[in-house]
């Protein structure tokens, strides 16, 4: 019995061996990480983690976690490729590493655009505990910090960081904040309320250099409308890619992101993907997506434990997401991919809600700082038949009254 191997100790990797044993999978289950430690959760690194740095904080369990499950971990060990044949994981400094089913939860890393001068010591990406180290130390005296992007990550990384004092520019090609993943209101809350926490807001304008001294260190960045910007610390958070190779080597199909099924089964089927790595058919329209949400990762390593103990089900979780951007909290329940219509809600005291539509039903709510009414729409999008603009309409858009 080779048992359950799996490549990639993040979230989902961690989840999956978690959800094994509690599921009584007997089996022997390896993980091999290429990051140093114990599996740890990512969302705090440009949150909490960005300011008080404790280790021990973001770790998912102790590690007798995984002498007591007999989960054997290691780490740091790269996967280097996959003989499908012999069912064999080669890495790079161990030997062979056999398996029965092999589960690739290889997450994503940061997207390096074709910009000249992003490899400047003082430009960061923000994707691990390491990233997050060397940008707190960076931060130990005022900068003039410019971050590329202006997306969740970005955008939280600029909520703390304004808030210790250092000046903050956010540079966003797209017209608007979060343009991926949230509504046109959306994006114009979360501006208005950047902008009153004092950070400057540079929209519909791409950075197409960064500027270098003598010392080869960034100084700035130039725009695309010919304009500079002072700088002496830049993030680049620009959005992430799937980390598809090791699966692209051993001839698995991979589009953004490696394809598996609604049950997340690569073409072999001793193979499985998930996370942030994987594109899979969505539950709504069947099209294939990539979700990057603990929510995704989490659920998705649920369904492949209770498979491969023999308890078939496929994937169709709603999916949720969050991000802590100073005192608001979003929540999105649902994918808003496609919406046609957005009816937007503000109550007193910073509590705000968009709700997104197609052709008349609800694809989608976002909330900020209302988790009640956030809950309420995961259970109404959990619902077979689905929620009509007119039936919200009918309630004036009490959601928790319609959940009930
Ligand atoms: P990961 O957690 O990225 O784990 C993949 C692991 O595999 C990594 O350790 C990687 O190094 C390793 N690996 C890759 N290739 C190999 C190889 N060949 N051999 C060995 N190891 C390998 N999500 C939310 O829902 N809410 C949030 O507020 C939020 N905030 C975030 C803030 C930050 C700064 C970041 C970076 C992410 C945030 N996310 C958030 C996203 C969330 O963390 C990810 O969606 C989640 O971690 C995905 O889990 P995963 O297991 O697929 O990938």
């Amino acid at each position: 019995n080779k048992g359950v191997v799996i490549v990639g100790t993040g979230q989902g990797g961690f989840q999956l061996a978690a959800s094994l044993r509690q599921e009584g999978y007997e089996g022997a289950i390896t993980m091999i990480g290429d990051e140093p430690g114990l599996p740890y959760q990512r969302p705090p690194l440009s949150k909490a983690y960005l300011k008080e740095g404790r280790a021990e904080a973001i770790q998912l369990r102790p590690e007798s976690f995984y002498e007591r499950n007999a989960i054997r971990l290691i780490a740091p060990e790269r996967a280097i490729s996959i003989d499908r044949q012999a069912r064999a994981v080669e890495t790079l400094t161990g030997r062979p590493i056999g398996y029965d089913h092999l589960v690739l939860a290889t997450g994503a890393r940061n997207a390096v655009p074709p910009i000249p001068g992003l490899d400047a010591r003082n430009v960061h990406g923000l994707r691990s505990a390491a990233d997050a180290d060397t940008l707190r130390a960076g931060l130990a005296i005022k900068r003039r910090i410019i971050v590329i992007g202006g997306g969740f990550i970005g955008l939280e990384f600029a909520a703390v960081t304004v808030a210790s004092g250092h000046h903050v520019t956010v540079v966003e090609a797209a017209p608007r904040l979060m343009a991926r993943a949230v509504s046109p209101a959306m994006s114009e809350h979360f501006r208005l309320f950047h902008a009153a926490l004092g950070t400057r807001l540079v929209l519909g304008t791409g950075v197409t250099e960064v500027l270098r001294g003598t010392d080869g260190l960034a100084m700035g960045v130039r725009l695309s409308d010919g304009k500079t910007l002072d700088g002496d610390m830049i993030l680049l958070a620009a959005g992430v890619r799937p980390n598809v190779e090791l699966a692209e080597a051993a001839g698995l199909a991979v589009a953004n992101g490696i394809i598996v099924d609604n049950g997340l089964v690569t073409e072999d089927p001793s193979i499985s993907a998930f996370g942030d790595c994987a594109a899979f058919p969505d539950p709504v329209g069947g099209e294939l997506i990539r979700l990057e949400s603990v929510q995704a990762a989490t659920d998705q390593a649920r369904t492949i434990a209770r498979r491969l103990i023999g308890k078939f089900s496929g994937y169709d979780a709603v999916p949720w997401f969050w991000s802590d951007q100073s005192d608001w909290k979003l929540q999105i329940a649902g994918l808003g991919t496609g919406a046609d219509e957005d009816v937007a809600i503000e109550y007193p005291k910073d509590r705000k809600l968009v709700f997104r539509f197609k052709m008349g039903q609800l694809l989608a709510v976002e909330t900020i700082n209302a988790a009640g009414e956030h809950m309420a729409a995961r259970q109404l999008l959990r619902r077979a038949e689905r929620v009509t603009r007119a039936a919200l309409e009918k309630r004036r858009f009490d959601i928790g009254g319609l959940a009930k």
